[in-house]
């Protein structure tokens, strides 16, 4: 069966966009976009659009490539301090020259949408989470709609870092399954693979995991998203040989990526509830 995030994501915003028609004040989402990059500016655009379509108030910020990690720091300070906004998103990567850690770190926790704070890393860590990471709240979602019971069984997350892969093992592990991370120095990554009942994948090699891998009945995630050199866009899981084998699978593009944005617009809207039980 083929999970369809395009449709779960459309249904995600709508009830957002209900609960948004009935409040008082908006929830604000505030993305700082550095440099000119397209990719970049085609993901701020998509997310300026999506808050609007429910209901919230957008600040979509450009900020030259050359600006100096002082002169972001005070943006996003400026915007901390702003009771309009209730969620600050820095599209990443930034620019070489800047330090997106002390960035991330720079945002109020309770505003930091994207779930990538140590505040909020610490809690998705400690099972107690506030703003979780958008792309695995979204694959936790997208497993939700499989209704398979995660408790005890074989999850096998491949790629690790901080944005998809770590905080993604952190999830599953609080759903109470077990759980192995792999990375590019992983030995004999098929063998840890043929065990795992769910397999996502983040790691950006174009069909990288082959269906002979995946054990038969298994679930597959597939976050990644590479464009091909003749503009195709397709994932890390080679699609059309795994999904004969996989009792569930995500395609590229239309599974993970969409969840991506509503999830990053439901934290949008808990962040804004917290702030007002303040
Ligand atoms: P990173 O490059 O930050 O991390 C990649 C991870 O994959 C690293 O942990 C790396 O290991 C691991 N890796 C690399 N090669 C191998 C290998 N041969 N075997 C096992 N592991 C390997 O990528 P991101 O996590 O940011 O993104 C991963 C993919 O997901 C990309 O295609 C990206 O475009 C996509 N993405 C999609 C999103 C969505 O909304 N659908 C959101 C975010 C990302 P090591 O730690 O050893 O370097």
């Amino acid at each position: 069966m083929i999970i369809d995030g395009k449709k779960i994501a459309h249904e995600l915003r709508q009830a957002i966009a209900n609960q948004v028609a009935l409040l008082e004040q908006k929830p604000g989402l505030a993305v700082i976009l550095v440099g000119d990059d397209p990719a970049s500016a085609v993901y701020v655009r998509n997310k300026d659009n999506a808050c609007k379509e429910v209901g919230f108030y957008s600040e979509k910020i450009n900020k030259p490539a050359n600006i100096t990690q002082t002169e972001l720091l005070a943006e996003i300070e400026r915007l901390n301090n702003d009771d309009s906004i209730d969620g600050i998103l820095v599209q990443l990567p930034l620019p070489n020259h800047l330090d997106a850690n002390q960035v991330i770190e720079t945002i109020n926790p309770e505003k930091d949408v994207d779930g990538f704070h140590s505040e909020n890393i610490g809690k998705l860590m400690q099972n107690k989470p506030f703003l979780r990471p958008c792309t695995p709240k979204g694959v936790m979602i997208l497993l939700k709609i499989t209704g398979v019971d995660l408790v005890g069984k074989n999850c096998v997350v491949v790629g690790a870092s901080n944005i998809v892969g770590r905080p993604m093992a952190c999830e599953l592990l609080n759903a109470r399954a077990t759980v192995t991370i792999c990375n590019s120095k992983t030995q004999d990554l098929s063998s840890k693979l043929k065990q795992a009942d769910i397999v996502v994948v983040a790691v950006g090699i174009p069909k990288m995991i082959q269906a002979n891998w995946i054990k038969s009945g298994a679930i597959v995630i597939d976050v990644g998203i590479n464009r091909l050199d003749n503009g195709r866009l397709v994932g890390d899981v080679d699609f059309d040989t795994a999904k004969e084998v996989a009792s569930w699978i995500t395609p590229v593009p239309g599974g993970v990526g969409p969840m991506t944005i509503a999830t990053l617009l439901e934290n949008t809207l808990t962040a804004h509830k917290a702030r007002k039980q303040k």
